[in-house]
């Protein structure tokens, strides 16, 4: 044979036993066919359904979601999006919380509402009753994020769950504050529960991925379906080190809720801080849902300060040392930022009582953590003048 030929032929992967605790990293878009027959028979014919790692990861989640199928995606916000492309025709509508993470509103309004899909807006702060009272006979899908991105509002999401289905209505759940770990949408009823791995499942800031879980195989099918479709894929590399992720996960979260509930409680005492936003704080509006369907509450919460001037705020951000400014969370380092200009393209909620704050409290020490913010709070005294 030819070199040209020898170079091609050479080096094929050898068929040794894996014996990593990890699964293989396979890097394939060609998979190559035992024989003529297995051409059109196999399910796993071409490597973007993915290979090796991707499946570890997907039997992991679908056991962490108590789910019958589970799709990735190459973000949170790709999931979103998949997952409603996936279930949506022209002529539908969508019933979404403005408590959504806003580039999933965006995407809303911005694409589906080009496809013809109507958008009505609900208020988190709505019952189950008002929210279902909101169905029309075009809404095909409810979807919802309890906490609220960034005013933390909780949903009752069993009864509008249950509504919804008894209604022929879809739910879909953004589930990424609880990380799949402390609210188990499936089992609370939502029909999807997506999650945006890339926050706690990751843990560790340097990953894109998304997934949604389905209990219902007909569901399941119109999701696969769609990644299908859409064209989705995420690579072996990500999948092992998502899945590398997922093994602490329940560790690292009941690290950093302890850490958070700590630091939010003592936060709601100090003089400027109006409240905090924090569901599984005894006095917050959500608590009795959240004590009801929650195994436990993760690292971000909200803080509505004394009203001050712009300037404080950014006294109070800027002398943060420990914490970073930053838009994500989930990994292991704290993070601060200021809301209102978030808050400012809203309907129903565009201002708190004054300025909103949100942190995530990471893994380092937490009464270093609060030293970090006390002098901050400092600061934000000064410059309040
Ligand atoms: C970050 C985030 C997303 C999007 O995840 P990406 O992987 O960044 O696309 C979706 N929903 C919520 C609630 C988020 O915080």
């Amino acid at each position: 044979m030819h070199e040209k030929t020898r170079l091609i032929h050479a080096g094929r992967t050898p068929e040794r036993l894996a014996r990593t605790v990890g699964p293989p990293i396979q890097r394939g878009s060609t998979v190559l066919l035992p024989d003529s027959r297995a051409l059109y028979d196999e399910d796993l014919g071409y490597g973007r359904a993915g290979l090796a790692a991707q499946a570890a990861l997907i039997d992991a989640l679908t056991e962490l979601e108590g789910a019958q199928s589970v799709q990735l995606y190459p973000s949170g916000l790709s999931a979103l999006t998949g997952a409603l492309l996936a279930v949506l025709k022209a002529g539908d509508s969508v019933l979404l919380s403005e408590g959504a993470y806003k580039p999933t509103r965006q995407f809303c309004q911005n694409v589906l509402g080009r496809l013809g899909v109507r958008i009505q807006l609900h208020d988190a702060r709505l019952s189950a009753e008002e929210v279902l009272a909101l169905v029309a006979d075009d809404t095909r899908i409810i979807l919802l994020e309890s906490p609220s991105s960034l005013t933390f509002e909780i949903q009752d999401v069993p009864a509008i769950a249950a509504g919804a289905r008894a209604r022929g209505v879809l739910t879909l759940i953004d589930n990424t504050w609880a990380a799949g770990l402390y609210f188990k949408p499936l089992a609370h009823g939502v029909d999807i529960s997506v999650q945006a791995l890339t926050k706690y499942v990751c843990g560790h800031s340097d990953i894109f991925m998304g997934s949604a879980a389905a209990a219902d195989p007909a569901i399941g099918a119109l999701l696969e379906a769609g990644v299908h479709d859409l064209g989705w894929a995420v690579t072996g590399e990500a999948a092992y080190d998502m899945l590398r992720g997922l093994r602490t996960l329940p560790t690292r979260l009941a690290r950093h809720d302890q850490s958070a509930r700590a630091i939010a409680g003592w936060l709601a005492e100090q003089p400027q801080v109006l409240k905090v936003l924090h569901p599984a704080l005894p006095g917050d509006p959500g608590h009795a849902i959240w004590a009801r369907d929650y195994s436990g509450a993760c690292g971000l919460f909200g803080l509505v300060m004394r009203p001050a001037p712009l300037s404080a705020q950014h006294a109070f951000l800027d002398a943060l040392k420990l914490f970073g400014l930053g838009f994500s969370w989930g990994g292991f380092e704290s993070l601060a930022i200021r809301c209102d200009p978030q808050l400012a393209s809203r309907t129903f909620v565009t201002a708190m009582e004054g300025p909103l704050m949100r942190l995530h409290i990471g893994l380092e020490d937490e009464a270093d953590l609060t030293r970090d913010l006390t002098a901050a709070l400092a600061a934000y005294d000064t410059a309040t003048g």
